[in-house]
């Protein structure tokens, strides 16, 4: 091992900075992260580092490095690009005694910086003690991806009920116990813990209570419209901390590739032949697994929130005192209309979008038709296959004219997707000619005229000038 690895604590301690430029500057803001209290001797102070000279633990000397500069010091950082300075710096330092760090100089240095992972207060440092900067930095990439963003208010919630476990669980095994369960959990504790979760009045006590009593959590994820890549890096993290992932038929097999191996996956969406759940049941089998402790993540198409039920599993689930979080997807109206190259919205054409059901239980919804005909927004018709040739009918009986263009975006985002484009009053055929099948999303307006992209077989050489 080059160097040792190890966490300093800086806070109000002296540090002195040798140079003016960008990277003397990364330093000092680093050293000022960790509550140090700086000293910036430089001849020519860059504009970022003059800036600093507003803080007040920041000390800006412009003036020619001497020796005496570093008494008193806890550590010294070289930084001024001149081998000759850094190198007199160095040394005054080594003789007075105090860890010196030479930037680019991992051999005459007693300290390097790592590059680092904040999920402060976690934090994970990375060196290769100067033999390849940047496969740190790649490392550090890789680790930042893999590390949720929610970590640190993680730690922080550990840090604040610390008093409270060590009050409850006077035995260091029990204490060791509890805080596996915790971290195994961690999105369900984390939840808990904050108080951000939706357990109303939520107390440390209380949290305590949910976390010992075993008690697990639900997370009501979007997943978007299909391609797996239009996941959030939120969802994908959920979708790996899960014990078990209750989705339905929106969300493909890939997607599912990204729970851990031993995850529980239930399927709950409608399919002939097949046991189908209702929402009730849907809603039982959410609360059954919370209650056994585990973290189960309620997997839907685009966004739980439009035309997806989640506000009822919201509801239901907190009427049961279970800690829920949800986390946004893109919905099918924005994902398929911008991947297909359509604009819901045109400076001067469309200034309105409308996310609107075809069908409520198989028929027609009862809407104002007529005012969305007049409404002169872009329409997104979710569930509208079966109903296409009504739901036209409707909108052009109401005052919609009956060569406003349409496109049909079947399984938009994947890799069987399918752009038909049209006019309102073909559509219906077009959906029976094409034998367009769900899902599929249907767009009404203007800007269903642009021309699009073309789409792996998408659009027909007549429509692409369109
Ligand atoms: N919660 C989902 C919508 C569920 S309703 C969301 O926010 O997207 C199901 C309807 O969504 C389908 O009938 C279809 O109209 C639309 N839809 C979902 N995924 C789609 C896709 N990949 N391509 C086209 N339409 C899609």
């Amino acid at each position: 091992m080059r160097y040792l690895p190890l966490f300093f604590n800086l806070r109000d301690r002296r540090c002195l900075v040798v140079g003016g430029g960008a990277i003397a500057n990364r330093k000092v803001g680093l050293l000022r992260r960790a509550g140090g209290r700086v000293t910036v001797v430089a001849i020519r102070a860059g504009r970022d580092i003059a800036a600093l000279g507003d803080d007040a633990a920041i000390d800006l000397l412009k003036r020619p490095f001497v020796a005496g500069d570093v008494s008193g010091m806890a550590i010294v950082i070289a930084a001024t690009g001149d081998p000759a300075t850094d190198e007199a710096v160095a040394r005054a330092a080594r003789d007075a005694g105090i860890p010196v760090g030479v930037v680019d100089k991992a051999g005459t240095s007693d300290i390097v910086f790592p590059a680092i992972v904040d999920r402060d207060p976690l934090i994970v440092a990375v060196s290769t003690g100067g033999a390849a900067p940047v496969l740190a930095r790649r490392v550090r990439a890789m680790v930042e991806a893999l590390l949720p963003a929610s970590l640190g208010a993680l730690a922080r919630a550990a840090e604040r009920l610390r008093p409270a476990v060590r009050r409850r669980f006077a035995e260091p095994r029990a204490r060791r116990r509890f805080w596996e369960g915790f971290f195994r959990h961690q999105s369900a504790a984390a939840m808990i813990a904050r108080g951000g979760s939706d357990l109303a009045d939520s107390d440390d006590d209380r949290a305590l209570s949910s976390i010992g009593a075993g008690q697990g959590a639900v997370a009501i994820v979007g997943a978007g419209p299909g391609d797996p890549e239009l996941l959030t890096l939120k969802a994908l993290h959920r979708l790996q901390e899960a014990d078990v992932i209750v989705h339905d038929r929106l969300v493909g097999a890939e997607i599912l590739d990204y729970a851990r191996r031993d995850a529980e996956l239930i399927y709950v969406g409608k399919e002939r032949g097949r046991h189908s759940y209702g929402q009730g049941e849907i809603n039982a089998l959410l609360a059954h697994h919370a209650a056994a402790g585990r973290f189960v993540v309620r997997l839907k198409g685009g966004d739980p929130f439009v035309f997806g039920r989640g506000g009822e599993e919201l509801e239901y689930l907190r009427g049961c005192g279970i800690a829920v979080e949800t986390v946004p997807g893109i919905t099918a109206a924005l994902g398929c209309a911008a991947a297909a190259g359509v604009p819901l919205t045109h400076r001067g054409e469309a200034r309105a979008v409308t996310l609107l059901t075809g069908a409520v239980g198989g028929e027609l919804p009862d809407l104002d038709w007529s005012a969305h005909a007049r409404s002169g927004a872009t329409l997104a018709i979710y569930m509208g296959v079966a109903t296409a040739g009504a739901l036209a009918a409707k909108l052009i009986e109401g005052g919609a004219d009956a060569a406003t263009p349409i496109k049909v975006i079947e399984n938009g985002t994947r890799e069987n997707e399918r752009v038909l484009g049209g006019t309102l009053g073909g559509l219906g055929r077009l959906i029976e000619d094409e034998a367009v099948r769900a899902p599929a999303l249907l767009v009404v307006g203007s800007v269903a005229g642009r021309a699009g992209i073309l789409a792996a077989d998408g659009l027909t050489a007549g429509e692409v000038g369109a």
